[in-house]
């Protein structure tokens, strides 16, 4: 647990993050080292693994189809290794990924003229040289492959710590094992929590898959889907083959099966011998009761990933040998939501990381800090703007 100083009332802080993931953690990082007394406070002990940020892997990339995520990403790798270079630690270890696509499919060729566009790094493998390169991968039907050479794996739970530990060091204030129970707007914001009530001038609300909670006493209804995801971990079928998965490629997979939602895959690291392969959806959760799922609603992930493993990648046992649970919160367009609150500027929310956040939370933190900082963050914003959603919140408030 991190320290305790005096919680006493009305302690008033210039910034109030709420919710200490790797979004808000970064958040209130950039606060403190812009100066700005800042409160950082989490619900449950740290570390803790009932949110998103936790575990030992997740990728990092500059390959997306939309320009905008591929645009942030090179300030996310700047930020990256200014972290790892302050905390004098590494935070990831480079690996390339594979998209493993088919030519003509729409969302495939994005990713490749996304990455050519941004002069991103990159290696177009034919099926044939996929095959030879990597001979665990099965491209049938046509199945060929871009590279992109930036990607690698990151480190969350080192990160977590790195980025908390950095944010102490500027003089931030963390408080873990401490819920915020309600939030008073106003030019100075009241918040109340298990243990104590603060005042800020500005608040960052980064709660995860318990945002709508939050936020809903607001007036703001934001249409959030926390999701219950499988962490799938397989095994080599053969000794022999069991040496290449360390070796092996972080990869996307679109489509390949005619799946909604994408695959991906990560190199052995977390268990030795075993890669995470996991559908990049999953069922509706209440992030309170995640060992509840409504089996109407629920999703046959599991289904579709031995069905993957069975075509695509055959030297693999298709029973994943062990498996986890993380929580997505998705929007439904799976873009996030960077904004201030409609009506109160000074509350500044980021949240519906879609399952995609982490390897641009350095940028987001930023452009969090920067909203709340009443700056104007030097990105396109508007595909993270709240009055995308047709149900304007303004109706709500
Ligand atoms: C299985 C899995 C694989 C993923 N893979 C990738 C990947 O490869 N690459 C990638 O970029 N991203 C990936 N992601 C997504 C990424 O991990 C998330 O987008 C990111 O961690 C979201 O961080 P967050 O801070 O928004 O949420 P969280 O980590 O959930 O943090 C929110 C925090 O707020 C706290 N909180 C909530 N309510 C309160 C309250 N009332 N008071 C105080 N505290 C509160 C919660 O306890 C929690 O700690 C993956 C996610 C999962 C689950």
């Amino acid at each position: 647990m991190a320290a305790r100083e005096n919680s006493s009332p009305s302690c008033l802080y210039d910034a109030l993050v709420v919710g200490a993931g790797i979004q808000g953690s970064f958040a209130a990082y950039h606060l403190a080292k812009r100066g700005q007394k800042t409160l950082l406070l989490e619900q449950f002990p740290l570390p803790h693994t009932r949110g998103s940020s936790h575990g030992q892997s997740r990728i990092i990339r500059s390959a997306y189809p939309q320009d905008y995520y591929t645009a942030m990403m090179k300030e996310a790798y700047r930020l990256w290794a200014e972290l790892e270079a302050e905390a004098n630690t590494s935070l990831q270890r480079p690996t390339t990924m594979l998209i493993l696509g088919r030519q003509e499919t729409p969302a495939f060729q994005s990713y490749w003229q996304t990455m050519q566009r941004h002069h991103v790094p990159s290696e177009v493998f034919t099926p044939q040289a996929l095959a030879r390169k990597y001979p665990d991968i099965h491209p049938h039907g046509g199945v060929m492959a871009v590279a992109d050479l930036t990607a690698g794996v990151l480190f969350p739970d080192k990160a977590l710590r790195a980025v908390q530990d950095q944010f102490q060091r500027s003089g931030g204030t963390l408080r873990d094992a401490e819920k915020v129970l309600s939030i008073l707007p106003g030019n100075v914001i009241t918040v109340t929590t298990n243990r104590g009530e603060y005042q800020a001038k500005r608040l960052v609300v980064t709660a995860g898959a318990w945002t709508s909670h939050l936020l809903a006493p607001l007036g703001l209804r934001l249409p959030l889907q926390p999701l219950r995801i499988q962490v799938c971990y397989w095994r080599a079928k053969g000794p022999s083959a069991h040496s290449h998965l360390e070796k092996f490629p972080c990869f996307l997979g679109i489509n390949l099966n005619q799946e909604v939602h994408d695959i991906y895959g990560l190199p052995s690291g977390e268990y030795p011998g075993l890669v995470k392969i996991c559908y990049h959806h999953g069922s509706p959760v209440d992030p309170d009761k995640p060992d509840q799922l409504d089996q109407a609603s629920a999703v046959p992930d599991l289904q579709i990933l031995q069905n993957f493993v069975k075509s695509y990648l055959p030297g693999l046992d298709p029973e994943p040998a062990v498996q986890e649970r993380c929580l997505y919160t998705n929007t439904p367009d799976a873009d996030f939501i960077l904004d201030r609150h409609p009506r109160f500027r000074n509350i500044v929310i980021g949240a519906g990381f879609s399952g995609h956040g982490f390897k641009f939370a350095p940028v987001i933190g930023e452009i969090l800090c920067k909203l709340s900082l009443e700056e104007e963050p030097p990105y396109n914003l508007a595909p993270f703007q709240i009055s995308r959603f047709p149900a304007s919140p303004k109706a709500a408030l």
